[in-house]
Formats: structure tokens, sequence, C-alpha cells
């Protein structure tokens, strides 16, 4: 398959995989590149600027193929110094970032300067029209149906993805409810020139986290993510385990949450902890109402051959014969 995803990006196939908190390491990253698509190393997830620098070579020595590194810029508990991460990014030679969060606009003299294309995540069309105003290159368009931050608009990909291709003229990617054939067919269909996915990636054999929690989401329906923080407006959506469950209760209380009351449920270090040890409930995790379109943990090569086949086989053959009649 050829869009002008895979063009600019210098890909194989039109598949991308989202950056992750503590999932985007140089195993993953490298796996998916190696299998033809767009691995992505999680800038934050490295504790600081060197670490990142390091992981960056690390991945060079995993693949020969483009990758990239992703910026996420979001309130966090301990202050992040973005500046330096974007230029330790920069002076890795890195030629593609996520930037995703706020606007990226204050780093893209830093990031343009350097000859790097910028994929700008959105989750409304209005925030893609200023990405692309302000000259990312192109943008991830991600739905409601997303894992982590969907934004308080609460829009579906249904409706997002044909809004994009109507006003948008730089790419974009499909975010937020993909996993399968069927749905790179489908974004393909509704104007994206490509997928992004991370839940899905998540449950792959070279995902760094355990198997535990790849086997819970194996077991999940679409029915098992909460959306939390919606009453800090910094939604995100989690797999329903019994931590989202009291933060939802937190939430539930008379009077205005405050981000102290959930703090030490939610902090970043145990999700961490949840992915090495595989205690399914020592904090949240990100996850995305696909969970319920996953049932098996296949390698990223074997995940990203059979999603091209099935979306082709949909393209050329169900859909070719509808049309020719
Ligand atoms: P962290 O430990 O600093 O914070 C944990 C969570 O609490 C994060 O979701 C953060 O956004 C939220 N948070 C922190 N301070 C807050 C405040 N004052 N008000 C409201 N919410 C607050 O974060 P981390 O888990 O180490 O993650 C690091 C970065 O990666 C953060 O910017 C986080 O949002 C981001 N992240 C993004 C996704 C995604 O889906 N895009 C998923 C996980 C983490």
């Amino acid at each position: 398959m050829q869009t002008r995803i895979t063009e600019m990006l210098g890909i194989q196939h039109p598949i991308v995989q989202g950056g992750m908190q503590w999932v985007g390491l140089a195993e993953l990253a490298a796996a998916v590149s190696n299998a033809g698509g767009l691995g992505i190393l999680t800038g934050l997830t490295q504790p600081s600027p060197e670490d990142l620098v390091k992981e960056i070579a690390r991945c060079r020595e995993m693949t020969d193929k483009p990758f990239a590194v992703n910026l996420t810029i979001l309130p966090t508990i301990k202050p992040v110094p973005y500046e330096e991460y974007a230029r330790a990014i920069v002076d890795s030679g890195i030629k593609i970032v996520e930037t995703a969060g706020r606007n990226p606009e204050p780093f893209l003299p830093l990031f343009k300067g350097a000859g790097v294309t910028v994929i700008h995540k959105c989750t409304s069309i209005r925030h893609s029209l200023k990405a692309e105003r302000i000259g990312c290159d192109m943008v991830s368009v991600d739905g409601f149906e997303c894992a982590g931050h969907p934004g308080e608009d609460d829009v579906t990909n249904m409706i997002l993805l044909p809004l994009a291709a109507r006003r948008l003229k730089i790419p974009f990617l499909a975010s937020g409810g993909f996993g399968d054939g069927r749905g790179l067919a489908a974004a393909l269909a509704m104007g994206a020139d490509g997928i992004n996915m991370g839940t899905r990636f998540m449950v792959t054999r070279e995902a760094p986290i355990h198997e535990k929690v790849k086997q819970k989401m194996v077991d999940a329906s679409e029915l098992d993510t909460s959306l939390i923080y919606r009453s800090l407006r910094n939604t995100a959506r989690v797999f329903k385990n019994s931590i989202a469950q009291q933060v939802l209760e937190i939430e539930a209380q008379p009077g205005d949450t405050k981000f102290e009351d959930i703090q030490s449920l939610v902090q970043g270090v145990k999700g961490r902890e949840l992915f090495e040890g595989g205690d399914l409930d020592k904090g949240i995790w990100s996850a995305g109402m696909v969970v319920g379109l996953i049932d098996d943990i296949p390698t990223c090569e074997e995940l990203i051959t059979r999603i091209v086949a099935e979306a082709e086989q949909i393209i050329s053959e169900r859909l070719a014969r509808m049309v020719s009649a």
C-alpha cells in the first residue's frame, strides 16, 4: 500500500505505533520499524534527556529503518525539561517526531530547522487545522475511542476522520480504535493515509510489558475501559481495574476534585511497576476500546502483515465486487 504517509515517512506499510508511556522502548519501536511500520520511542519514558539519547542509540542498534520519538506535553507530577528533551531528539539525528498534548508551536523552529517531520496528535478538528496552520507536516487524528487522553469533546472517529478529510490539506493518520485490517481499510476509505495504533501494539510479543497485562487485554471486552480525570479536564481512558474504579469514586464525591486527592493512585511510576511486575491493580494503565478487538499476542511482524493483507483483501475483493457489477 502506498499512501502520502508511507512516502513521507519512508516506510513500507501505512501503520504507525503511537507513543505510549513506559511501553515505547527500543524493543517495541525497533520491532515495528523492522516489520515495515513506523516505531516510536516515548521520550518521557526515559528519566532524563541523556537517557533518551542512549535509548535512541540502542534502537539504532536494533533497526536500520526509520523510527520516531514522541514528545507529550501534558500536566505531570514533576516538572519536565521539555526543551532539553526536544534538543536531545534533534541532536541525536531523529528525523520524525510525534508531538502530543499541547500546541507544539514553541518547538517547531527547532524541529523544522533540523529537517524533522512533525506529526502532531490531535483530538479535534480545530486542533488539527491549527497544527496544519503552524506548519506541522501531518496530524494523527485521535478519536474518542483512543487510549490515554482523548480530550474533552467526545467525538468518535466516524465523524472526525471524514471531517479531517474534508478540511485538511496535509496527510493524516487515523488514531484510536484501530487494531485490524477492517479498521485500516475503513480509515483509508474515510480519507486517512494510514493508521496509528497504541493499545494493539501493547499486546504483541515484543511489547516490554508483563505477560499478565497482555493476557488481561486479550480477555477484555470493549466495555473494559474507564474515563478518569474528567473532573480535572485532563480526561484519560484507562483499563477498568480497581484503581480506576477508586479514582472514579473519588471524582464522584460532591465538590471539586483536587489532583492531590488521587495523585497517589495514578502516579505514572505505579503504572510502570504494574507493567514490570504484572500486578494488575498496582496502578492505572492506558488502554483503548480496541481491547474488545484483541484476541491474540502476535509478533509485530505477524500483526502488521496480517492487518495489511486483510485490508488489501477487503479493498480489492469485497469492496471491488460491490462496485464492479
Ligand atoms: P505523572 O506520573 O506525572 O502523572 C500521572 C497522570 O496524572 C498523568 O496522566 C498526568 O497527565 C496526570 N496529571 C499529573 N498532574 C496533573 C494535574 N495537576 N492535573 C491533572 N492531571 C494531572 O505522569 P506519567 O504517567 O509519568 O506520564 C508522563 C507524561 O506522559 C504525562 O504528560 C502524561 O499525561 C503522558 N501520558 C500520556 C498518555 C497518552 O495517552 N497520551 C498516556 C500516559 C501518560
